[in-house]
């Protein structure tokens, strides 16, 4: 056993006394009285009694030995603008906007939607949230009205706070009108909404309703408002992620367990310390972007660098150049963002002097071997493979250096995180699998301090979705596919259920069949996500048509193809529209009416579809492929 199997094994077997030590890193305004109560698994309250904030944690903490160090530096190459933030003039913003929050009777368990592209107003929101103990919802700003105004019902929240627009590759996207038309299709319409007007891309306020963030940043220059100290468990902030069913799950997270895990993460597996500068290139609206460019970097006491832009422009050497200029210690980025800097020219690697970076982390997406090898003797730097999920909020497994330097292997995102039971168990017993046999990735509860507490709203799905899958047992299912070798190193195999992954984006194909069924031509689809080269994985959707004679009427399915893109596109963003629409009369089911899709998505990779003996009509096979 190595030593990070050790510190693992501690975690699960002295679990008390394990995180007794973990919680120290944090401050507890009013101790808490008991590590865990598990009483009721799989739901479980992690330092009971105990009374913290994440924001007095993430900023107030730092003021009396880091009040000039930058907490937040923007880089923007959309706008070309940049800006720093040292903790002192932080805690002044974060302020200021719970003021604004506070003003417009935001109070503790309220709900604010956050819709932001990556500035630094949108961190303000998130923390001045926390700070008052509201609960944040940001949406990403890839999503469209429908995807959006599903989240504004799900969360009902007071506030929405957004901006005129953000830019992305220097196109523009107008986040105040996809709001807007989102709002209008809402059955909770907010109270008010806030919005940052970047002078982006022009809007109608709603009079009555919209309020102008910089007018009301003003007027609370000075404001200082004391942080409200939580329970424990109490809710710090609600995501929404996809699944298998058309309506998205809010993820909801507590509030002392989410300190404890990302103050301890922050030494253990990115290997930091106070003063470092961290550079996270994933988005706010992500669950990478909340734990390790909010949360993580500012509660461990380091430099965050908000980046809005891409990792090609002006060229393929920006992140690098970003590296040399702000002497970042740890970078994390994603498989596909590297996929996409290969085709760049190789030469930018060594173009920049990156002696300050100590490894790069990467998570969201199966890193590949090549792509791993390219990067790592490119930049020379160890590649620090990690695997996780929106609801666990922070890795399930990865190397720790910050425990003990153990070796990698290329294609494995190494050993379980302490304080995660992971098991890889047989989906038709329900049995623990030894060394290289495949099965479902699985954790045995209580889940560990961070991770999710429940969907918000609804504890029946809680439990439906995430401990009801594994017979006779009541364990957490990652969905995913997984094994471990004679070393215990573990690989992730792939999605057990219908979830896709493009270019580090989790999209159910459920909801992208609903959007595409909306179209007045269409009367079923079948959407599978195909093997990709750059993304990993694209969407692919196959639909029938009300009309089969459409079929044979020159330009027509190229007409259906990209009208259907773009209600997709309108309805649920960009990120979600399908590379390729084929039309095909029918769907290949089984007998009782279920979508074959992994025969679908071995057909259109090429490969066997393997047992088709429940296959309703044989026909349906050829034709997806004929229609490629
Ligand atoms: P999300 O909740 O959007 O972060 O997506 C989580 C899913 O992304 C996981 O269930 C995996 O399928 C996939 N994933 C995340 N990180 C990794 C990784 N390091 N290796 C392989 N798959 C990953």
């Amino acid at each position: 056993m190595n030593a990070v199997q050790a510190f693992h094994r501690r975690s699960i077997h002295d679990r008390d006394q394990f995180w007794r030590e973990e919680s120290a890193q944090v401050h507890w305004e009013t101790p808490f009285s008991q590590i865990l109560d598990e009483s009721k698994l799989p739901f479980a309250k992690w330092f009971v009694g105990g009374k913290t904030n994440l924001c007095f944690n993430a900023v107030d903490r730092w003021l009396d030995s880091r009040a000039d160090q930058p907490a937040l530096i923007w880089v923007s190459t959309e706008v070309n603008q940049e800006q720093t933030y040292t903790y002192r003039q932080l805690y002044q913003e974060v302020n200021a906007v719970a003021a604004m929050l506070r003003a417009q009777g935001v109070g503790q368990g309220d709900r604010v939607l956050i819709y932001m592209p990556m500035i630094p107003a949108a961190v303000f929101a998130m923390l001045a949230c926390v700070r008052i103990g509201a609960i944040h919802s940001v949406v990403f700003g890839g999503f469209a009205s429908v995807n959006l105004a599903q989240r504004i019902d799900d969360a009902a929240p007071k506030v929405i706070v957004c901006a005129d627009a953000g830019s992305r590759g220097g196109k523009v996207t107008p986040y105040k009108n996809l709001l807007d038309k989102a709002i209008s299709l809402s059955e909770h319409p907010p109270e008010k909404v806030i919005v940052v007007d970047r002078g982006l891309f022009a809007f109608e306020p709603v009079v009555g309703r919209d309020l102008d963030y910089a007018t009301l940043r003003t007027q609370f220059n000075d404001a200082i408002v004391p942080v409200t100290w939580l329970e424990s468990s109490a809710p710090s902030y609600v995501l929404y992620t996809s699944g298998t069913t058309g309506k998205p799950k809010g993820v909801q997270r507590d509030t002392g367990g989410y300190a404890v895990a990302l103050a301890s993460s922050m030494q253990r597996i990115f290997n930091g310390k106070p003063g470092d500068t961290f550079l996270c290139t994933s988005d706010i609206g992500w669950v990478v972007g909340h734990s390790y460019i909010v949360y993580g970097p500012l509660i461990g006491g380091q430099t965050t660098i908000l980046y809005e832009g891409t990792p090609v422009r002006p060229d393929g050497g920006i992140l690098w150049s970003l590296v040399e200029r702000f002497k970042v210690n740890t970078m994390f980025s994603a498989p596909t963002a590297i996929r996409v800097l290969k085709k760049q020219d190789e030469t930018l690697l060594k173009k920049y002097d990156l002696s300050s970076l100590r490894a790069l982390y990467m998570a969201g997406e199966p890193l590949d071997e090549p792509t791993a090898k390219w990067i790592a003797e490119g930049l020379g730097k160890p590649i620090i493979d990690n695997y996780w999920q929106t609801e666990t909020g922070w890795p399930i497994l990865a190397g720790q250096p910050g425990i003990a330097n153990v070796p990698t292997k290329f294609g494995s995102p190494s050993f379980p995180v302490y304080g995660f039971d992971v098991r890889v168990i047989d989906e038709q017993t329900g049995q623990d699998l030894g060394p290289n046999q495949k099965g479902v990735l699985a954790i045995v509860p209580p889940l560990p301090p961070g991770a999710m507490t429940t969907i918000w709203g609804d504890d029946a799905r809680f439990v439906d979705t995430y401990f009801s899958t594994i017979p006779g047992r009541q364990v957490y299912s990652t969905f995913d596919w997984g094994l471990f070798d004679e070393d215990r190193y573990f690989f992730i195999l792939g999605r057990t259920d219908d979830v896709i992954n493009v270019a580090g984006h989790r999209l159910g194909t459920r909801e992208i069949e609903e959007s595409i069924n909306c179209h007045a031509a269409v009367a079923e689809s079948a959407v599978v996500g195909i093997a990709d080269q750059l993304k990993g994985q694209v969407a692919v959707g196959f639909a029938v048509l009300k009309d089969p004679g459409l079929l044979d009427v020159a330009g027509a399915t190229q007409r259906l193809e990209s009208e259907i893109m773009k209600l997709v596109d309108e309805q649920l963003g960009a990120i979600a529209r399908p590379a390729r629409v084929r039309f095909v009369t029918t769907l290949p089911k089984t007998r009782s009416g279920k979508v074959l899709r992994r025969a679908i998505v071995a057909v259109c990779e090429g490969r066997d579809p393997g047992d088709l003996t429940t296959i309703e009509d044989p026909t349906a096979l050829e034709q997806i492929k004929d229609s490629l």
